[in-house]
C-alpha cells in the first residue's frame, strides 16, 4: 500500500497536478505537489523539450487518468463532443465532468474519483430518487444526487465529506448542507475545472 501511494502521487508529480488518483495522498498534505511541485526525478525540473506529439499524448493521458477512463471510452466522449455544438475541447471537458463518478466526487462523497466510483457501483447514489450505478452516467442541469445507504456507510460517508471541508465544491454544483446530497444548478464551465489542462492538445492529437 505504501508503495502503491508513493507510486501514485508520483503520477500527481509527472502531471503537475493533484490527480486525486487511488491511494494516493493528494488530501493530506502529503501530495508532493504541496512541497515539490516539480517532475520527478532528480533532473525533473530541467528535463530536455517534449515533441509536439509527446506533449499532445501527455495531456490525453493526463485527462483518462484524472476521470480514470480507457481509451475506447475516451475516444467515445472525443467523437461525441466533435459532433455537438460548441468548442470540442470544452464540450470533452464538459462531458468528463458530467460523470456521475466524477460529481460524486466534486460534492466531497468521497476522497478521489475512484472511492466515488465505487459508491455510484455499490448502488449509494441516487440521481433524483432513483438509483443509479452506472459511473458514466452523464448528469444534467436540474438533476439532485443523493447519498442512500446502510446507517454505516452514511455515517462514514459524512466523516469523509467533514474531512473534506476545504475543498471547493464549483459553483456548477450546489451542495446541501446537512444532508449527503446536492444538485446540478448548470452545465459545468470551462474554468470549473480542479486541474489544469491544455484541452487543444487533446483535439490536436485526434484530428490528425
Ligand atoms: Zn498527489
Amino acid at each position: 500500500m505504501a508503495r502503491l501511494t508513493q507510486a501514485q502521487c508520483r503520477l500527481c508529480r509527472s502531471y503537475g497536478e493533484k490527480m486525486f488518483l487511488k491511494g494516493a495522498k493528494c488530501n493530506s498534505g502529503k501530495c508532493p505537489m504541496i512541497k515539490r511541485p516539480f517532475a520527478p526525478g532528480q533532473h525533473g525540473n530541467r528535463r530536455k523539450k517534449e515533441s509536439n506529439y509527446g506533449l499532445q499524448l501527455k495531456e490525453k493521458q493526463k485527462a483518462k487518468r484524472i476521470y480514470g477512463i480507457l481509451e475506447r471510452q475516451f475516444k467515445k466522449y472525443f467523437a461525441l463532443a466533435e459532433r455537438t455544438k460548441g468548442v470540442t475541447g470544452h464540450t470533452l471537458l464538459q462531458l468528463l465532468e458530467r460523470r456521475l463518478d466524477n460529481v460524486a466526487f466534486r460534492l466531497c462523497f468521497a476522497y478521489s474519483r475512484a472511492q466515488a466510483r465505487q459508491l455510484v457501483r455499490h448502488n449509494n447514489i441516487y440521481v433524483n430518487n432513483k438509483k443509479v450505478n452506472i459511473p458514466s452516467y452523464t448528469v444534467k442541469e436540474g438533476d439532485v444526487i443523493e447519498v442512500k445507504g446502510k446507517e454505516e456507510r452514511l455515517k462514514a460517508i459524512s466523516e469523509i465529506r467533514k474531512d473534506l471541508k476545504d475543498r471547493i465544491v464549483p459553483k456548477w454544483l450546489e451542495q446541501e448542507k446537512d444532508a449527503l446530497k446536492g444538485a446540478v444548478k448548470s452545465l459545468p464551465a470551462r474554468e470549473d475545472l480542479d486541474f489544469s489542462i491544455q484541452e487543444q492538445l487533446i483535439v490536436e492529437l485526434y484530428s490528425k
